[in-house]
């Protein structure tokens, strides 16, 4: 069986994380007039993500998502682009609107992940970036066309990848929501996960 198709930063093996890397300018895919975002420090928390609604490059079958707080993330170029993809999901997914490339995320409602953003990192214009440690909302690629039958051949190439593929977040992710949720009392652990999947 052929080796599954994941995501250009994956599947020729993953770049390390470099302990100098101190944020960096996050670039769109428009020749003319790009898009930048400039993200002050490290990212956290990055990832494969196989939700339907994270940019992915064209032909990928996971997107590679991080956080960043919302205050070290600036436009810093040609910000008139940014549009807003869907104003009523939890992360305010900005897209530039001529090439569709995702520059940031804000989370502003109530929810553990307020005052975060998602980025993507591999649109950093330099490397060392933190590598991706996991994979989350693995079944849904399903949702958006994969065939049930190669979902053991993409997990197995995740694990082979040192990606521990998960249905929702990881662990670590599960428990700080779970945490936040005892604390607040709102909505449930996995309600509050299943927003950032807008599942
Ligand atoms: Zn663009
Ligand atoms: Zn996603």
């Amino acid at each position: 069986m052929a080796t599954p198709h994941l995501h250009p930063a994956l599947d020729g093996g993953i770049a390390p994380t470099s302990p100098d890397f101190s944020g960096g300018v996050l670039v769109c895919n428009c020749t003319d007039r790009p898009v930048r975002v400039r993200v002050e420090g490290q990212v956290a928390h990055n990832h494969a993500c196989g939700c339907t609604k994270c940019w992915k490059p064209e032909g990928a079958t996971f997107s590679v998502v991080a956080v960043a707080p919302v205050d070290k993330v600036t436009v810093l170029e040609n910000g008139d682009k940014l549009e807003v993809v869907d104003s009523s999901a939890l992360i305010q997914r900005h897209r530039c609107r001529s090439c569709g490339v995702h520059m940031y995320g804000p989370v502003e409602r109530e929810h553990p992940f307020q005052g975060l953003a998602f980025v993507h990192p591999e649109r950093f214009e330099t490397e060392g970036w933190q590598q991706p440690g996991f994979a989350a909302f693995v079944s849904s690629v399903i949702e958006a066309g994969v065939d049930p039958q190669e979902m053991d051949g993409i997990r197995a190439r995740l694990r082979e990848l040192g990606l521990e593929p998960y249905d929702s977040l990881n662990p670590a992710l599960m428990d700080y929501i779970a945490t936040w949720t005892v604390q607040h009392r709102t909505k449930s652990a996995a309600q509050a996960a299943a927003e950032t999947a807008d599942a």
